[in-house]
């Protein structure tokens, strides 16, 4: 039985609270921003409901592919192929960008990054940039760098742009306002861009599309992430819903696609793969509407597209996890699907991981690619029920990432020393059946008296009264396991079995 603590908690400010995602210090503070996500009746319902209509239209296409699991396996090789050479296919697909006419640029980080971008929009002066979504661009914080450069920036996806109408981060890497029900957009539409309040989904779009009509006819500069970036053919796939990215790139003058280094796959066919991958593991469609490729800047007898064209590819913590154990998790193309099938996530909304990627991959590369130390709490909020290893479309393994990380953690001794304590507690009890058994004679003893109806719903002391702050804590069974093992074998014994 679950409670959800709402005393006290001012649900109002919970999402605006989550976002600023850390306690003092700067120190991220996971466990406060979960409770205050759970305070909110509404995100969690808006969440669970989005989440599940979401992981519903994903295994109900699936099966269109005939055998999903050989698909999702040949995705997990190609990329565990690129993985082992990804110097040789990043410096391929440079040379063929460059041969297209683009330029490239490789960052080691997110100054670096930031640094570049800024400087090319110098250089070109330009003053107006759209944006169409990109992950590595929140990871570096690239808005805020280029507004502070004096750079009018607008998001173009339209759930990014109620994100930088709101100043609120992503919830969701594919579908970023999943926490916002309509009721919220028409308030914000009308508090913030003076339209008349009205909740028609249709109405509310063609009100922003008015506006990003113009803001993509005034742009000088179009940015974009990559999804894909083909070493064989310098090619840069895009794939949106909204058709923003064609525009991002082929109206402006200048595109800067801004990809993390490990989108890179080999081969124009390899592609096939992952754009089937994909659209069904992230929104359960069979092809996303836009699947746009771009090969530097535009040729003589070109209809459109930007004079000038610069890749620029981004490290910022990728090749530590190369290097590394967890090397599976760089193979992820962002699909969402592990979030929404998480049933942390489900509850929790993606801000209150405070990280660029909340959920289960969030949980897992946020750690590596900033500071485990920094988000030891991520790894330990999962059940490990596997639902996000069935869901991903190149099979990683993100239950036995996570459990790595928490190895990690105790190796490293960050776990709380009341859980070492508690631990070896429990290591020594259960090695000795006579302290196991007196322990748990104590425990059943104990319980019954904090019990009602078989459920108890408030522990006195941690790690119990850490349990029972949000959810009952059932009974122990009056007749220990091995009682009632003996009992059941005597019983299948009798009947021959
Ligand atoms: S880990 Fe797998 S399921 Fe999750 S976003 Fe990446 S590819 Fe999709």
């Amino acid at each position: 039985m679950q409670r959800w603590p709402t005393a006290g908690v001012d649900e109002g400010r919970v999402l605006a609270v989550s976002q600023t995602q850390t306690s003092h210090e700067g120190t991220p503070d996971f466990k406060r921003s979960a409770a205050l996500a759970l305070a909110n009746a509404r995100l969690r319902a808006a969440m669970d409901a989005a989440t599940r209509r979401q992981d519903t239209g994903r295994r109900t296409i699936m099966p269109e592919l005939g055998d999903p699991l050989a698909i999702r396996e040949l995705g997990a090789r190609i990329k565990d192929h690129t993985l082992r050479n990804l110097d040789q296919y990043l410096a391929q697909l440079a040379d063929k960008v460059r041969a297209n006419g683009g330029h490239v640029h490789f960052a080691t980080d997110a100054d670096q990054a930031r640094d570049l971008i800024t400087r090319i929009a110098r250089d070109a002066g330009v003053q107006r940039i759209v944006k169409s979504k990109s992950m590595a661009s929140e990871e570096i914080h690239l808005n805020d760098a280029l507004e502070a450069a004096g750079f009018e920036v607008t998001e173009t996806d339209l759930g990014e742009y109620i994100l930088q109408i709101a100043g609120e981060p992503p919830s969701h890497i594919v579908t970023p306002v999943l926490h916002r029900n309509r009721e919220d957009i028409a308030r914000l539409f009308a508090d913030k861009l003076g339209m008349a309040y009205s909740t028609d989904p249709p109405t509310l779009t063609a009100f922003a599309r008015r506006i990003l009509r113009e803001r993509f006819k005034a742009a000088d500069m179009g940015i974009t992430g990559a999804n894909f970036g083909v070493a064989e053919t310098g090619t840069i796939c895009i794939v949106t819903n909204e058709g923003n990215g064609r525009f991002c790139t082929s109206r402006p003058r200048v595109v800067v696609t801004l990809m993390g280094m490990e989108k890179v796959i080999p081969r124009m066919q390899d592609l096939t793969v992952f754009l089937k991958l994909l659209a069904k593991s992230a929104t359960g469609q069979r092809m996303t509407c836009y699947t746009n490729l771009m090969a530097g800047p535009r040729r003589p007898g070109d209809f459109d597209g930007p004079e000038e064209f610069h890749l620029v590819i981004l490290d910022y913590g990728r090749t530590a996890i190369l290097g590394s154990k967890y090397r599976e998790a760089l193979r992820c193309i962002r699909c969402g699907a592990c979030l929404n099938a998480c049933p942390v996530y489900r509850k929790l909304g993606g801000h209150a991981y405070q990280s660029v990627y909340p959920g289960p991959i969030g949980k897992v590369i946020t750690p590596l690619l900033r500071s485990l130390p920094m988000y030891k709490d991520l790894p330990q909020a999962s059940s490990l029920c596997e639902a996000c290893y069935e869901a991903c479309p190149v099979r990683i393994n993100l239950p036995k990432l996570l459990l790595g990380l928490r190895d990690d953690l105790v190796k490293a001794r960050k776990t709380p020393f009341a859980w070492r304590l508690g631990f070896k507690g429990w290591r020594i009890g259960m090695s000795s059946r006579w302290l196991y058994r007196t322990g748990s004679r104590i425990g059943r003893v104990f319980m019954s008296l904090l019990s009602r109806n078989g459920w108890v719903r408030r522990m006195p002391m941690p790690p119990g009264s850490i349990w029972t702050q949000y959810r009952d804590l059932p009974n122990l069974d009056p007749r220990p396991f091995h009682k009632r093992w003996a009992g059941l074998k005597q019983q299948l014994d009798k009947e021959g079995r």
